[in-house]
């Protein structure tokens, strides 16, 4: 059986201080209860990743930028290139959240070229997919969701690892999470796309998480669904309390 992915994202939060203390503590609670069925990511912000590089070398935390520019180098003020993040240790990087599509207009073939990037420096994508509520409620959901898998992931080899995470907007930040039924059938959905485009083999292989106001109350069920493999998650990960609990019930599955 696959481990199970519990992936923070901490968006813009935390001082470094705050970073720092949340890496000390969260490393000695790997420590003390080594992970055996889960694995551990934490998607920081960009200036925060060297100190988090040097905390994964304490423990096997794995780190994760939350973004990445779809250009390799250059005039590109503000922007982080995969190859800076491969030079800062990063194992993940977030491409496509939500947030990013609404607020900077990022398209589906921008994260295209953003995946590229990273697959060049060795690092894993986390591909965000998710509807909104208007498009849910006008049933229109599944095309929604397959053109972001068809136009993100065009032409990319994702058999080399590549994480998708299910997030419905309206799930996040709202405290209004999928149900886990509803959840399971949409990564059903995603596994039944995999396998077509690409193979069942590495529809299996396939990580998808489930991202949407996950929490230590909701995970057990979510995470108990046969088609979904850890979390991607928001809120809940900013505290060391909340995020090693759901570390611990995600060891228990
Ligand atoms: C997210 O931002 O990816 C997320 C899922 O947030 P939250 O868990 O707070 O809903």
């Amino acid at each position: 059986m696959k481990k199970s992915i519990i992936a923070g994202n901490w968006k813009m939060n935390k001082t470094l201080p705050q970073a720092e203390d949340f890496f000390n503590q969260i490393n000695r609670k790997i420590k003390n209860a080594p992970l055996r069925q889960s694995s551990c990511i934490l998607c920081v912000p960009s200036p925060y990743l060297p100190s988090a590089s040097q905390h994964k070398l304490k423990s096997n935390l794995l780190i994760g930028g939350q973004d990445v520019s779809a250009h390799t180098d250059g005039a590109y003020t503000g922007e982080t290139s995969a190859q800076m993040l491969q030079s800062c240790s990063v194992d993940y990087c977030i491409v496509g959240h939500s947030e990013r599509r609404e607020y900077h207009h990022e398209s589906n073939a921008l994260l295209n070229k953003k995946l590229f990037q990273l697959q060049e420096c060795d690092i894993t994508p986390i591909y965000c997919i998710g509807e909104n509520l208007e498009q849910r409620e006008k049933g229109l959901m599944e095309k929604v969701l397959l053109t972001q898998l068809a136009e993100g992931l065009k032409g990319f080899d994702i058999s080399r690892g590549t994480i998708i995470a299910y997030e419905p907007i309206w799930a996040i930040g709202t405290g209004k999470a999928a149900t886990a039924q509803m959840a399971q059938d949409v990564h059903q959905l995603i596994r039944r796309w995999i396998s077509e485009n690409y193979s069942p083999a590495i529809a299996e292989q396939t990580h998808i998480l489930y991202g949407g106001s996950m929490k230590p109350a909701n995970i057990a069920e979510l995470i108990a669904q046969p088609d979904i493999d850890g979390g991607l998650i928001g809120g809940a990960a900013l505290e060391v309390e909340s995020y090693w609990e759901m570390v611990k019930i995600a060891e228990e599955k």
